[in-house]
């Protein structure tokens, strides 16, 4: 694979950009491989980036029903953050916001991590004593996080109205090492990692049972036909649910829908992140200029990549008393992806009852910033059967009542 840099820009601007390759490969699916990764979203495919890299496991395949990325990776509004209240969710989480940091030297791949600060808007006293308890555990963690105060918060964000008719804001919990990075890039820059290890990608190719023999996973029957394994990872998110029940098992989770939106594009007005949590919104300015609105989830289970016209409204309300510059915007687009919600807000990471079968999902409305984190810890798990990342994250917590519970770090929440 060619190697992304300013001398081979130059060289291929000198003869007119006939030298690229493809970013990756288009290859048949071979009868067996040691590993079979279920979904090429960012989950599944920084998986497969870290078992060839920290392991030398590369006789690898990630199979996606659709195109890869065109799942919740590529729908979400790209907010990354590590200030989690719970030990083990901070620790997790600000592993992914670290090697994001460094993520585009490490991949050769520009995915515009772009460190902007992220604050979360408190807007009644109870919020603020919540944001006032993070702000304290993640200094006891060693994450970088304050509270500010509203004079602050309209120091950084001058086009908000910080005296709410309903929901003046009282302070933030503002992490400035906290941003956004592009979601397809992320997708890409680990695909063609993976592919220039040797790894298979197979788009179109959906998994529509599990093979097993005597407890133990043997492989997967696909729309491009039967492959064996010895091992497989299921990192599916909103369907995880359905291929659990392929496998023989069920899951303490919901699938939902969330939905975001974005403006037509204007002059850049905003260069932080905000969010909302009690009138239920969050915003951030794209590079192209558009603001990136996101809202809460449906109410209701479904599998549908919509989401509903009720929500957008409710969204869009909330956020003009805070943001009252946006009622002047007209709004481009508006989208769904389904998400995996499980009770305490925390994501599994684990092995299942099935032998040789693991699975990672539960991120919910919130896995975008988890990518790196997850594919380290879930390599690892994946290759040695324990990673210290991971531990807390298995399904047994369901069953012995040991929640990490993030509802109220990740209530909307991205
Ligand atoms: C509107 C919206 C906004 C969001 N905002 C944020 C945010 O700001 N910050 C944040 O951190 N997170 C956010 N999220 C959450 C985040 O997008 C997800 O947690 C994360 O992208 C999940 O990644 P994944 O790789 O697990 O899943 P996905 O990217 O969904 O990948 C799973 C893949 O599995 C494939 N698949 C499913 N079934 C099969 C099958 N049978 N066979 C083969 N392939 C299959 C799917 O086609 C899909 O491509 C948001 C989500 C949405 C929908």
């Amino acid at each position: 694979m060619k190697r992304y840099s300013a001398f081979a820009i130059a060289r291929e601007a000198a003869r007119y950009h006939t030298g690229w390759g493809r970013a990756w490969g288009k290859p048949k699916p071979k009868t067996h491989y040691d590993v079979i990764i279920v979904g090429a979203g960012g989950h599944g495919l920084a998986t497969a980036y870290y078992l060839g890299k920290n392991f030398g496991i590369r006789n690898v395949a990630i199979l996606e029903k659709g195109w890869l990325g065109g799942g919740n990776t590529g729908r979400n509004t790209t907010i990354i953050r590590s200030n989690y209240l719970q030990d083990p969710s901070a620790a997790l989480y600000e592993k992914a916001r670290s090697l994001y940091e460094g993520l585009s030297q490490d991949l050769n791949y520009n995915v515009m991590f772009s460190p902007r600060g992220v604050m979360m808007l408190a807007q009644t006293e109870h919020e603020l004593r919540g944001y006032q308890r993070t702000a304290h555990a993640n200094r006891l963690q060693g994450i970088d996080t304050e509270m500010i105060s509203p004079r602050e918060v309209k120091r950084l964000c001058p086009i908000m109205n910080i005296d709410g008719p309903r929901y003046p804001v009282l302070g933030a919990l503002w992490q400035a090492r906290a941003g956004t990075a592009r979601h397809d890039a992320v997708a890409w820059g680990y695909a063609r990692a993976c592919s220039d290890m040797g790894m298979d990608i197979l788009q179109g190719c959906e998994v529509t049972a599990v093979r097993q023999t005597g407890g133990k996973v043997t492989g997967v029957e696909t729309s491009l036909g039967e492959i064996s394994c010895n091992k497989l990872g299921i990192v599916v998110a909103g369907h995880s649910g359905v291929l659990a029940e392929k496998a023989g098992f069920r899951l303490p989770l919901e699938s939902v829908s969330l939905q975001a939106l974005v403006s037509e594009p204007i002059k850049p007005c905003m260069d932080v992140v905000v969010m909302a949590n009690t009138v239920h919104g969050y915003m951030s300015q794209s590079d192209k200029g558009e603001m990136v609105i996101g809202g809460g989830t449906d109410g209701y289970i479904n599998y549908t990549q919509r989401g509903s016209f009720q929500h957008i409204e409710e969204t869009v309300r909330a956020l003009v008393e805070t943001f009252p510059m946006i009622s002047r915007l007209k709004m481009l687009r508006q989208w769904g992806g389904i998400v995996d919600v499980t009770g305490d807000r925390s994501p599994i990471l684990s092995k299942t009852p099935l032998e040789g079968c693991f699975i990672n999902c539960g991120w919910g409305t919130g896995g975008f910033k988890a990518i790196p984190g997850s594919g380290w810890g879930f390599a690892e798990l994946m290759a040695k059967g324990h990673s210290p990342l991971t531990a807390e994250f298995g399904l047994d917590r369901f069953r012995e009542g040991r929640f990490i519970d993030e509802s109220v770090a990740a209530g909307v929440a991205h």
